[in-house]
Protein backbone atom coordinates (compact mmCIF):
# COMPACT_ATOMS: atom_id res chain seq x y z
CA UNK A 1 0.00 0.00 0.00
CA UNK A 2 1.14 3.39 -0.52
CA UNK A 3 0.81 6.25 2.00
CA UNK A 4 0.05 9.16 0.68
CA UNK A 5 1.12 12.50 2.33
CA UNK A 6 -1.66 15.32 2.99
CA UNK A 7 -0.05 17.52 0.76
CA UNK A 8 0.70 14.84 -1.74
CA UNK A 9 -3.28 14.28 -1.19
CA UNK A 10 -3.86 17.92 -1.42
CA UNK A 11 -2.00 17.88 -5.10
CA UNK A 12 -3.38 14.89 -6.35
CA UNK A 13 -6.86 16.41 -5.81
CA UNK A 14 -5.45 19.34 -7.86
CA UNK A 15 -4.18 17.65 -10.53
CA UNK A 16 -7.74 15.47 -10.61
CA UNK A 17 -9.20 19.34 -10.41
CA UNK A 18 -6.88 20.57 -13.17
CA UNK A 19 -8.32 17.66 -15.46
CA UNK A 20 -11.65 17.85 -14.95
CA UNK A 21 -11.76 21.28 -15.78
CA UNK A 22 -9.61 20.06 -19.18
CA UNK A 23 -11.59 19.78 -22.25
CA UNK A 24 -10.61 16.87 -24.06
CA UNK A 25 -10.17 17.70 -27.91
CA UNK A 26 -9.49 15.88 -30.73
CA UNK A 27 -6.92 17.19 -33.13
CA UNK A 28 -5.53 16.59 -36.43
CA UNK A 29 -2.33 18.23 -38.16
CA UNK A 30 -3.08 17.29 -41.94
CA UNK A 31 -1.34 17.79 -45.00
CA UNK A 32 0.25 20.51 -46.68
CA UNK A 33 0.24 23.68 -44.58
CA UNK A 34 -2.19 22.04 -41.83
CA UNK A 35 0.75 21.00 -39.08
CA UNK A 36 2.90 24.71 -39.56
CA UNK A 37 -0.83 26.64 -38.61
CA UNK A 38 -1.60 23.42 -36.50
CA UNK A 39 1.10 24.38 -34.57
CA UNK A 40 1.00 28.20 -34.61
CA UNK A 41 -2.72 27.77 -33.75
CA UNK A 42 -2.50 25.55 -30.00
CA UNK A 43 0.71 28.06 -29.58
CA UNK A 44 -1.41 30.97 -29.36
CA UNK A 45 -4.78 28.66 -27.38
CA UNK A 46 -1.91 27.47 -24.90
CA UNK A 47 -0.25 30.94 -24.07
CA UNK A 48 -4.09 32.03 -24.02
CA UNK A 49 -4.39 29.92 -21.37
CA UNK A 50 -7.40 27.68 -23.20
CA UNK A 51 -8.22 24.50 -20.82
CA UNK A 52 -7.89 21.74 -23.10
CA UNK A 53 -6.18 18.82 -23.67
CA UNK A 54 -5.08 17.28 -27.51
CA UNK A 55 -5.77 13.87 -28.35
CA UNK A 56 -3.80 13.73 -31.78
CA UNK A 57 -5.10 11.39 -34.56
CA UNK A 58 -3.66 10.80 -38.03
CA UNK A 59 -6.31 11.43 -40.82
CA UNK A 60 -5.74 12.40 -44.65
CA UNK A 61 -2.81 11.92 -47.44
CA UNK A 62 -0.83 9.48 -45.80
CA UNK A 63 -3.77 7.59 -44.73
CA UNK A 64 -5.39 6.87 -47.77
CA UNK A 65 -1.79 6.37 -50.22
CA UNK A 66 -1.53 3.23 -47.26
CA UNK A 67 -4.36 2.15 -48.83
CA UNK A 68 -7.19 3.20 -46.80
CA UNK A 69 -9.60 4.89 -49.20
CA UNK A 70 -11.48 6.78 -46.49
CA UNK A 71 -8.15 8.87 -45.34
CA UNK A 72 -8.95 7.77 -41.61
CA UNK A 73 -8.62 4.28 -39.46
CA UNK A 74 -11.28 2.68 -37.44
CA UNK A 75 -9.18 3.61 -34.00
CA UNK A 76 -9.39 7.60 -35.13
CA UNK A 77 -13.21 7.55 -35.60
CA UNK A 78 -13.16 5.84 -32.00
CA UNK A 79 -10.88 8.98 -30.69
CA UNK A 80 -13.32 11.53 -32.66
CA UNK A 81 -16.59 10.07 -31.43
CA UNK A 82 -14.88 9.69 -27.80
CA UNK A 83 -14.15 13.27 -27.52
CA UNK A 84 -16.78 14.69 -29.28
CA UNK A 85 -14.37 17.84 -30.11
CA UNK A 86 -12.53 18.14 -33.32
CA UNK A 87 -10.23 20.55 -34.52
CA UNK A 88 -9.18 19.57 -38.17
CA UNK A 89 -6.60 21.11 -39.90
CA UNK A 90 -6.92 21.00 -44.11
CA UNK A 91 -6.09 17.70 -45.47
CA UNK A 92 -4.80 16.73 -48.95
CA UNK A 93 -7.43 14.90 -51.04
CA UNK A 94 -5.31 12.66 -53.59
CA UNK A 95 -6.36 13.12 -57.40
CA UNK A 96 -8.03 10.63 -59.02
CA UNK A 97 -11.40 8.27 -58.38
CA UNK A 98 -11.56 5.71 -55.83
CA UNK A 99 -10.80 8.04 -52.53
CA UNK A 100 -14.28 9.91 -51.10
CA UNK A 101 -13.29 13.35 -49.27
CA UNK A 102 -12.78 12.66 -45.97
CA UNK A 103 -14.10 16.54 -45.32
CA UNK A 104 -17.37 15.13 -46.39
CA UNK A 105 -17.74 11.83 -44.63
CA UNK A 106 -16.59 13.37 -41.36
CA UNK A 107 -19.40 15.65 -41.53
CA UNK A 108 -22.17 13.57 -42.60
CA UNK A 109 -21.10 10.48 -40.41
CA UNK A 110 -21.05 12.50 -37.20
CA UNK A 111 -24.29 14.46 -38.04
CA UNK A 112 -22.79 18.15 -38.08
CA UNK A 113 -25.47 19.68 -39.97
CA UNK A 114 -24.83 22.99 -40.28
CA UNK A 115 -21.65 24.85 -41.16
CA UNK A 116 -21.10 28.37 -39.84
CA UNK A 117 -18.15 30.51 -41.70
CA UNK A 118 -18.49 34.35 -40.74
CA UNK A 119 -16.83 36.14 -43.47
CA UNK A 120 -16.02 39.74 -42.02
CA UNK A 121 -13.73 42.67 -43.36
CA UNK A 122 -11.06 43.84 -41.67
CA UNK A 123 -11.20 47.26 -43.32
CA UNK A 124 -8.53 49.48 -43.50
CA UNK A 125 -5.88 47.05 -42.69
CA UNK A 126 -6.64 44.14 -45.29
CA UNK A 127 -7.24 45.54 -48.47
CA UNK A 128 -10.79 44.57 -49.45
CA UNK A 129 -13.52 46.07 -52.31
CA UNK A 130 -16.15 45.72 -49.14
CA UNK A 131 -14.64 47.65 -46.25
CA UNK A 132 -18.06 47.13 -44.62
CA UNK A 133 -18.75 43.07 -45.30
CA UNK A 134 -20.06 41.18 -42.19
CA UNK A 135 -21.83 38.05 -43.57
CA UNK A 136 -22.34 34.64 -41.99
CA UNK A 137 -22.46 31.91 -44.64
CA UNK A 138 -24.54 29.31 -43.04
CA UNK A 139 -23.91 25.95 -45.36
CA UNK A 140 -26.64 22.96 -44.99
CA UNK A 141 -23.72 20.09 -44.89
CA UNK A 142 -25.48 16.67 -44.86
CA UNK A 143 -27.08 16.25 -48.21
CA UNK A 144 -27.41 17.82 -51.70
CA UNK A 145 -25.16 16.89 -54.22
CA UNK A 146 -22.68 16.08 -51.71
CA UNK A 147 -24.75 12.74 -51.23
CA UNK A 148 -22.41 11.34 -53.92
CA UNK A 149 -24.73 9.07 -55.27
CA UNK A 150 -23.01 9.32 -59.34
CA UNK A 151 -23.93 6.22 -61.72
CA UNK A 152 -23.18 5.62 -65.55
CA UNK A 153 -25.77 3.73 -67.22
CA UNK A 154 -25.23 4.54 -70.63
CA UNK A 155 -22.08 5.52 -72.69
CA UNK A 156 -22.56 8.64 -72.45
CA UNK A 157 -24.42 10.29 -70.08
CA UNK A 158 -23.09 10.66 -65.77
CA UNK A 159 -26.13 11.41 -63.34
CA UNK A 160 -25.07 12.46 -59.76
CA UNK A 161 -28.69 12.39 -57.55
CA UNK A 162 -29.04 15.95 -55.25
CA UNK A 163 -30.89 14.86 -51.89
CA UNK A 164 -32.59 17.48 -49.80
CA UNK A 165 -34.71 16.15 -46.91
CA UNK A 166 -37.53 17.49 -44.88
CA UNK A 167 -34.91 17.35 -41.72
CA UNK A 168 -32.41 18.51 -42.87
CA UNK A 169 -33.84 21.56 -44.38
CA UNK A 170 -35.61 22.13 -40.86
CA UNK A 171 -32.44 21.53 -38.71
CA UNK A 172 -30.81 23.79 -41.15
CA UNK A 173 -32.65 26.84 -41.41
CA UNK A 174 -34.10 26.66 -37.82
CA UNK A 175 -30.06 26.79 -37.06
CA UNK A 176 -30.01 29.45 -39.55
CA UNK A 177 -32.94 31.56 -37.36
CA UNK A 178 -31.44 30.50 -34.12
CA UNK A 179 -27.83 31.60 -34.89
CA UNK A 180 -29.32 35.17 -35.54
CA UNK A 181 -31.30 35.75 -32.46
CA UNK A 182 -28.24 34.44 -30.60
CA UNK A 183 -26.15 36.74 -32.24
CA UNK A 184 -28.24 39.60 -32.68
CA UNK A 185 -28.43 39.55 -36.37
CA UNK A 186 -31.13 41.05 -38.26
CA UNK A 187 -31.88 39.66 -41.62
CA UNK A 188 -31.52 35.70 -42.37
CA UNK A 189 -31.77 35.68 -46.34
CA UNK A 190 -32.24 32.37 -48.44
CA UNK A 191 -30.29 31.29 -51.53
CA UNK A 192 -32.01 28.65 -54.15
CA UNK A 193 -32.44 27.90 -57.34
CA UNK A 194 -36.28 26.76 -56.70
CA UNK A 195 -37.45 28.37 -60.37
CA UNK A 196 -35.59 25.36 -61.79
CA UNK A 197 -35.65 22.48 -59.13
CA UNK A 198 -38.77 23.25 -57.97
CA UNK A 199 -38.88 19.55 -55.73
CA UNK A 200 -35.39 19.91 -54.26
CA UNK A 201 -34.70 23.47 -54.02
CA UNK A 202 -38.20 24.28 -53.60
CA UNK A 203 -38.36 22.09 -50.77
CA UNK A 204 -35.63 24.25 -48.89
CA UNK A 205 -37.22 27.07 -50.42
CA UNK A 206 -41.11 26.42 -48.93
CA UNK A 207 -39.50 25.09 -45.65
CA UNK A 208 -37.66 28.47 -45.04
CA UNK A 209 -41.03 30.45 -45.71
CA UNK A 210 -42.78 28.23 -43.00
CA UNK A 211 -39.67 28.73 -40.26
CA UNK A 212 -39.18 32.62 -41.40
CA UNK A 213 -42.94 32.95 -39.51
CA UNK A 214 -41.83 32.10 -36.08
CA UNK A 215 -39.07 34.71 -35.88
CA UNK A 216 -41.15 37.84 -37.10
CA UNK A 217 -38.78 39.76 -35.56
CA UNK A 218 -35.62 39.05 -37.97
CA UNK A 219 -36.49 40.18 -41.41
CA UNK A 220 -36.24 37.07 -43.97
CA UNK A 221 -35.93 37.31 -47.65
CA UNK A 222 -35.05 34.68 -50.49
CA UNK A 223 -33.02 35.28 -53.71
CA UNK A 224 -32.44 33.35 -57.10
CA UNK A 225 -28.98 31.84 -56.28
CA UNK A 226 -27.49 33.15 -59.16
CA UNK A 227 -28.16 36.89 -58.76
CA UNK A 228 -28.04 36.19 -54.83
CA UNK A 229 -24.26 35.46 -55.93
CA UNK A 230 -23.53 38.37 -58.32
CA UNK A 231 -25.47 40.76 -55.15
CA UNK A 232 -23.30 38.54 -52.66
CA UNK A 233 -20.13 39.51 -54.29
CA UNK A 234 -20.62 43.08 -55.31
CA UNK A 235 -22.63 44.55 -52.08
CA UNK A 236 -21.91 41.75 -49.66
CA UNK A 237 -23.42 44.65 -47.12
CA UNK A 238 -26.68 44.02 -48.34
CA UNK A 239 -26.06 40.37 -46.65
CA UNK A 240 -26.46 39.65 -42.91
CA UNK A 241 -27.42 35.83 -42.51
CA UNK A 242 -26.93 33.93 -45.41
CA UNK A 243 -28.45 30.07 -45.71
CA UNK A 244 -27.97 27.67 -48.54
CA UNK A 245 -27.93 23.88 -49.30
CA UNK A 246 -24.56 22.53 -49.60
CA UNK A 247 -23.37 23.27 -52.95
CA UNK A 248 -24.14 27.28 -52.86
CA UNK A 249 -22.77 27.19 -49.51
CA UNK A 250 -19.60 25.51 -50.28
CA UNK A 251 -18.87 27.67 -53.58
CA UNK A 252 -19.93 30.86 -52.24
CA UNK A 253 -18.30 30.76 -48.39
CA UNK A 254 -15.44 30.58 -50.34
CA UNK A 255 -16.34 33.63 -52.14
CA UNK A 256 -17.41 36.02 -49.50
CA UNK A 257 -14.04 35.08 -47.43
CA UNK A 258 -12.13 35.63 -50.32
CA UNK A 259 -13.90 39.27 -51.03
CA UNK A 260 -13.71 40.15 -47.23
CA UNK A 261 -9.93 40.00 -47.66
CA UNK A 262 -8.37 36.28 -48.00
CA UNK A 263 -9.55 32.75 -48.14
CA UNK A 264 -6.74 32.21 -45.56
CA UNK A 265 -8.46 34.20 -42.72
CA UNK A 266 -12.10 32.60 -42.53
CA UNK A 267 -12.48 29.90 -40.10
CA UNK A 268 -15.47 27.46 -40.02
CA UNK A 269 -17.75 25.43 -37.40
CA UNK A 270 -19.07 21.57 -38.01
CA UNK A 271 -22.11 21.76 -35.58
CA UNK A 272 -24.40 18.80 -34.71
CA UNK A 273 -26.10 17.61 -32.13
CA UNK A 274 -23.36 14.90 -30.32
CA UNK A 275 -19.92 16.44 -31.75
CA UNK A 276 -18.76 19.76 -33.57
CA UNK A 277 -15.47 19.34 -36.17
CA UNK A 278 -13.82 23.20 -36.49
CA UNK A 279 -11.42 24.00 -39.45
CA UNK A 280 -10.67 26.99 -41.72
CA UNK A 281 -12.11 27.03 -44.87
CA UNK A 282 -9.27 26.57 -47.14
CA UNK A 283 -7.52 23.56 -48.23
CA UNK A 284 -3.90 22.44 -47.34
CA UNK A 285 -2.21 24.70 -50.66
CA UNK A 286 0.43 21.91 -50.95
CA UNK A 287 2.37 24.48 -53.26
CA UNK A 288 3.03 26.49 -49.56
CA UNK A 289 3.71 23.67 -47.44
CA UNK A 290 6.63 23.28 -45.15
CA UNK A 291 8.22 27.07 -45.96
CA UNK A 292 6.84 28.86 -42.94
CA UNK A 293 4.76 31.22 -45.43
CA UNK A 294 0.69 30.15 -44.77
CA UNK A 295 -1.54 32.32 -42.55
CA UNK A 296 -2.58 30.50 -39.47
CA UNK A 297 -5.63 33.00 -39.17
CA UNK A 298 -8.62 30.54 -40.77
CA UNK A 299 -7.44 27.67 -38.30
CA UNK A 300 -7.27 30.23 -35.48
CA UNK A 301 -10.79 31.55 -36.16
CA UNK A 302 -12.10 27.92 -35.94
CA UNK A 303 -10.03 27.52 -32.95
CA UNK A 304 -11.85 30.51 -31.60
CA UNK A 305 -15.47 29.45 -32.42
CA UNK A 306 -14.41 26.22 -31.17
CA UNK A 307 -13.57 27.78 -27.49
CA UNK A 308 -16.48 29.23 -28.34
CA UNK A 309 -18.71 26.44 -28.33
CA UNK A 310 -17.35 24.87 -25.34
CA UNK A 311 -17.79 27.59 -23.06
CA UNK A 312 -14.62 28.85 -22.83
CA UNK A 313 -15.03 32.50 -24.11
CA UNK A 314 -12.79 34.53 -21.96
CA UNK A 315 -10.65 32.44 -23.28
CA UNK A 316 -11.82 32.83 -27.31
CA UNK A 317 -12.75 36.63 -26.78
CA UNK A 318 -9.04 37.22 -25.45
CA UNK A 319 -7.53 35.58 -28.63
CA UNK A 320 -9.75 37.16 -30.52
CA UNK A 321 -9.07 40.79 -29.56
CA UNK A 322 -5.11 39.85 -29.72
CA UNK A 323 -5.68 38.76 -33.43
CA UNK A 324 -7.66 41.90 -34.74
CA UNK A 325 -4.86 44.07 -32.51
CA UNK A 326 -2.22 42.12 -34.65
CA UNK A 327 -3.99 42.69 -37.97
CA UNK A 328 -4.32 46.27 -36.85
CA UNK A 329 -0.82 46.66 -36.52
CA UNK A 330 0.00 45.70 -39.83
CA UNK A 331 1.69 42.34 -39.32
CA UNK A 332 0.81 40.38 -42.18
CA UNK A 333 1.33 36.99 -43.57
CA UNK A 334 1.93 36.80 -47.87
CA UNK A 335 -1.54 36.42 -48.46
CA UNK A 336 -2.74 40.11 -47.13
CA UNK A 337 0.41 41.65 -47.09
CA UNK A 338 0.15 45.13 -49.21
CA UNK A 339 3.10 47.56 -49.37
CA UNK A 340 1.46 50.60 -48.25
CA UNK A 341 -1.31 49.16 -45.69
CA UNK A 342 0.49 46.65 -44.26
CA UNK A 343 3.80 47.48 -41.90
CA UNK A 344 5.67 43.96 -41.37
CA UNK A 345 5.47 40.90 -43.72
CA UNK A 346 6.01 37.91 -41.21
CA UNK A 347 6.02 34.05 -41.52
CA UNK A 348 3.57 31.70 -39.77
CA UNK A 349 5.19 31.15 -36.54
CA UNK A 350 6.36 34.95 -36.49
CA UNK A 351 2.47 35.93 -37.27
CA UNK A 352 1.20 33.24 -34.42
CA UNK A 353 4.09 35.02 -31.53
CA UNK A 354 2.61 38.29 -32.35
CA UNK A 355 -0.96 37.39 -31.87
CA UNK A 356 0.67 35.80 -28.11
CA UNK A 357 2.67 39.17 -27.61
CA UNK A 358 -0.69 41.04 -28.08
CA UNK A 359 -3.00 39.04 -25.93
CA UNK A 360 -4.29 41.06 -23.42
CA UNK A 361 -4.61 43.75 -25.96
CA UNK A 362 -7.22 45.13 -27.87
CA UNK A 363 -7.35 46.61 -31.31
CA UNK A 364 -7.99 50.46 -31.80
CA UNK A 365 -9.60 51.09 -34.72
CA UNK A 366 -11.32 47.86 -35.49
CA UNK A 367 -13.87 46.92 -32.95
CA UNK A 368 -13.04 44.64 -30.48
CA UNK A 369 -14.88 41.58 -29.75
CA UNK A 370 -17.06 40.54 -26.41
CA UNK A 371 -18.85 37.09 -26.84
CA UNK A 372 -20.12 37.02 -23.00
CA UNK A 373 -21.57 33.56 -21.97
CA UNK A 374 -21.30 30.91 -24.41
CA UNK A 375 -23.81 30.54 -26.74
CA UNK A 376 -25.59 27.06 -27.28
CA UNK A 377 -27.77 26.45 -30.58
CA UNK A 378 -30.47 24.28 -29.43
CA UNK A 379 -32.64 22.68 -32.50
CA UNK A 380 -35.79 20.56 -31.23
CA UNK A 381 -35.91 16.89 -31.84
CA UNK A 382 -37.18 16.52 -35.51
CA UNK A 383 -40.58 14.68 -35.13
CA UNK A 384 -41.95 12.97 -38.43
CA UNK A 385 -45.83 14.32 -38.82
CA UNK A 386 -48.28 12.28 -40.01
CA UNK A 387 -47.59 10.43 -43.19
CA UNK A 388 -49.72 11.84 -46.29
CA UNK A 389 -51.73 10.13 -48.49
CA UNK A 390 -49.34 8.35 -51.02
CA UNK A 391 -50.29 7.42 -54.58
CA UNK A 392 -48.50 5.65 -57.31
CA UNK A 393 -49.40 7.34 -60.67
CA UNK A 394 -47.25 6.36 -63.04
CA UNK A 395 -43.61 4.97 -63.88
CA UNK A 396 -40.25 6.77 -65.15
CA UNK A 397 -38.50 3.78 -67.10
CA UNK A 398 -34.84 5.30 -68.39
CA UNK A 399 -33.74 3.54 -71.35
CA UNK A 400 -29.92 3.14 -72.81
CA UNK A 401 -30.84 3.68 -76.81
CA UNK A 402 -28.40 4.43 -79.48
CA UNK A 403 -30.96 5.33 -81.86
CA UNK A 404 -31.89 8.89 -83.52
CA UNK A 405 -35.43 8.93 -83.38
CA UNK A 406 -37.62 9.73 -80.67
CA UNK A 407 -40.69 8.38 -82.81
CA UNK A 408 -38.87 5.15 -83.56
CA UNK A 409 -38.42 4.43 -80.04
CA UNK A 410 -42.01 5.72 -79.10
CA UNK A 411 -43.22 2.96 -81.49
CA UNK A 412 -41.34 0.08 -79.32
CA UNK A 413 -42.39 0.81 -75.73
CA UNK A 414 -45.98 1.99 -76.98
CA UNK A 415 -45.99 -2.15 -77.34
CA UNK A 416 -45.36 -2.26 -73.55
CA UNK A 417 -48.76 -0.27 -73.05
CA UNK A 418 -50.93 -2.27 -70.67
CA UNK A 419 -54.71 -2.40 -69.40
CA UNK A 420 -53.33 -0.14 -66.82
CA UNK A 421 -50.55 2.06 -67.89
CA UNK A 422 -49.51 3.58 -71.34
CA UNK A 423 -46.51 5.62 -72.52
CA UNK A 424 -47.07 9.57 -72.17
CA UNK A 425 -44.08 11.18 -72.46
CA UNK A 426 -40.38 10.61 -73.67
CA UNK A 427 -37.62 13.15 -72.82
CA UNK A 428 -33.74 13.46 -73.39
CA UNK A 429 -31.54 14.98 -70.74
CA UNK A 430 -35.04 16.10 -69.51
CA UNK A 431 -36.67 18.09 -72.43
CA UNK A 432 -39.57 16.61 -74.16
CA UNK A 433 -38.81 14.95 -77.23
CA UNK A 434 -41.96 13.17 -78.28
CA UNK A 435 -45.03 13.18 -78.92
CA UNK A 436 -43.90 17.14 -80.79
CA UNK A 437 -40.37 17.08 -80.13
CA UNK A 438 -38.27 19.27 -82.43
CA UNK A 439 -35.95 18.23 -85.01
CA UNK A 440 -33.59 20.73 -83.44
CA UNK A 441 -33.32 19.12 -79.81
CA UNK A 442 -29.91 17.37 -79.38
CA UNK A 443 -30.27 13.93 -78.28
CA UNK A 444 -28.29 11.22 -76.21
CA UNK A 445 -28.27 7.78 -75.68
CA UNK A 446 -30.22 8.26 -71.86
CA UNK A 447 -34.06 8.65 -72.81
CA UNK A 448 -36.36 9.33 -70.21
CA UNK A 449 -39.58 7.28 -70.94
CA UNK A 450 -42.58 8.04 -68.67
CA UNK A 451 -45.51 5.60 -68.25
CA UNK A 452 -48.82 6.80 -66.35
CA UNK A 453 -51.89 5.31 -65.38
CA UNK A 454 -54.84 5.35 -68.06
CA UNK A 455 -56.99 8.15 -67.09
CA UNK A 456 -54.45 9.34 -64.57
CA UNK A 457 -55.62 6.69 -62.34
CA UNK A 458 -53.54 5.14 -59.58
CA UNK A 459 -51.30 2.01 -60.89
CA UNK A 460 -49.81 -0.99 -59.27
CA UNK A 461 -46.43 -2.08 -58.37
CA UNK A 462 -47.21 -4.99 -60.58
CA UNK A 463 -47.63 -2.24 -63.89
CA UNK A 464 -44.28 -1.89 -63.81
CA UNK A 465 -42.97 -5.01 -63.32
CA UNK A 466 -44.72 -6.23 -66.17
CA UNK A 467 -43.42 -3.49 -68.54
CA UNK A 468 -39.95 -4.20 -67.36
CA UNK A 469 -40.14 -7.88 -67.84
CA UNK A 470 -41.90 -7.24 -71.21
CA UNK A 471 -39.07 -4.48 -72.09
CA UNK A 472 -36.61 -7.69 -71.59
CA UNK A 473 -38.37 -10.02 -74.08
CA UNK A 474 -37.91 -7.02 -76.62
CA UNK A 475 -34.34 -6.20 -75.57
CA UNK A 476 -35.12 -2.83 -74.59
CA UNK A 477 -32.14 -1.83 -72.98
CA UNK A 478 -33.87 -0.26 -69.25
CA UNK A 479 -31.36 1.33 -67.04
CA UNK A 480 -33.54 2.69 -64.17
CA UNK A 481 -36.97 3.30 -62.99
CA UNK A 482 -38.51 6.24 -60.76
CA UNK A 483 -41.99 5.99 -59.58
CA UNK A 484 -44.16 8.64 -59.78
CA UNK A 485 -46.21 9.48 -56.87
CA UNK A 486 -48.91 12.24 -55.61
CA UNK A 487 -48.62 13.22 -52.29
CA UNK A 488 -52.41 14.23 -50.89
CA UNK A 489 -53.11 14.63 -54.44
CA UNK A 490 -50.41 16.61 -55.21
CA UNK A 491 -48.02 15.96 -57.65
CA UNK A 492 -44.53 15.17 -56.04
CA UNK A 493 -42.36 15.04 -59.69
CA UNK A 494 -41.14 16.97 -62.22
CA UNK A 495 -43.01 17.83 -65.76
CA UNK A 496 -41.10 17.51 -69.03
CA UNK A 497 -39.14 20.51 -69.82
CA UNK A 498 -41.96 21.49 -73.07
CA UNK A 499 -44.49 19.60 -71.51
P1 LIG B 1 -6.35 25.68 -51.14
O1 LIG B 1 -7.35 26.42 -50.33
O2 LIG B 1 -5.55 24.66 -50.43
O3 LIG B 1 -5.30 26.71 -51.76
C1 LIG B 1 -5.62 27.64 -52.78
C2 LIG B 1 -4.64 28.82 -52.70
O4 LIG B 1 -5.08 29.68 -51.65
C3 LIG B 1 -3.22 28.43 -52.30
O5 LIG B 1 -2.41 28.15 -53.41
C4 LIG B 1 -2.73 29.66 -51.60
O6 LIG B 1 -2.28 30.61 -52.52
C5 LIG B 1 -3.98 30.22 -50.92
N1 LIG B 1 -4.11 29.82 -49.52
C6 LIG B 1 -4.95 28.89 -49.01
N2 LIG B 1 -4.81 28.84 -47.67
C7 LIG B 1 -3.87 29.74 -47.36
C8 LIG B 1 -3.29 30.15 -46.12
N3 LIG B 1 -3.65 29.63 -44.96
N4 LIG B 1 -2.34 31.10 -46.16
C9 LIG B 1 -1.96 31.65 -47.30
N5 LIG B 1 -2.48 31.32 -48.49
C10 LIG B 1 -3.42 30.37 -48.52
O7 LIG B 1 -7.11 25.04 -52.39
P2 LIG B 1 -6.65 23.93 -53.44
O8 LIG B 1 -5.26 24.24 -53.91
O9 LIG B 1 -7.75 23.85 -54.42
O10 LIG B 1 -6.63 22.56 -52.64
C11 LIG B 1 -5.47 21.92 -52.16
C12 LIG B 1 -5.85 20.64 -51.45
O11 LIG B 1 -6.65 20.94 -50.31
C13 LIG B 1 -6.68 19.66 -52.30
O12 LIG B 1 -6.21 18.35 -52.10
C14 LIG B 1 -8.08 19.80 -51.75
O13 LIG B 1 -8.82 18.61 -51.89
C15 LIG B 1 -7.79 20.10 -50.30
N6 LIG B 1 -8.86 20.82 -49.57
C16 LIG B 1 -9.04 20.48 -48.27
C17 LIG B 1 -9.97 21.14 -47.50
C18 LIG B 1 -10.12 20.74 -46.06
O14 LIG B 1 -9.37 19.91 -45.59
N7 LIG B 1 -11.08 21.29 -45.34
C19 LIG B 1 -10.72 22.19 -48.06
C20 LIG B 1 -10.50 22.55 -49.39
C21 LIG B 1 -9.55 21.86 -50.15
Amino acid sequence: MIDITATQRKEKTNAQLEQQRMTKITIARGDGIGPEIMDATLSILEAAGAEIETEEIEVGEKVYLSGNSAGISNEAWEVIRRNKIFLKAPITTPQGGGYKSLNVTTRKSLGLFANVRPCTSLHPFVSTKHPNMDVVIIRENEEDLYAGIEHQQTQEVVQCLKLISVPGCKKIIRYAFEYATAYDRKKVTCFTKDNIMKQTDGLFHKVFDEIAMDYPQIESEHWIVDIGAAKLADTPEAFDVVVMPNLYGDVLSDVSAQIAGSVGLAGSANIGKECAMFEAIHGSAPRRAGQNMANPSGLLQGAIMMLNHIGQSAVAEKIQNAWLKTIEDGVHTYDIYKEGISKQKVGTKEFAQAVIDNLGENPNTLSAVSYGDETLIHIPHYQRQKAPKKELVGVDIFVDWGGEYPGDLAHKLQMLNNDSVELTMITNRGVKVWPNGFDETFCTDHWRCRFTGKKEKQIDKKDIVSILQQSILMEIDTIKTENLYTFDGNRAYSLGQGQ
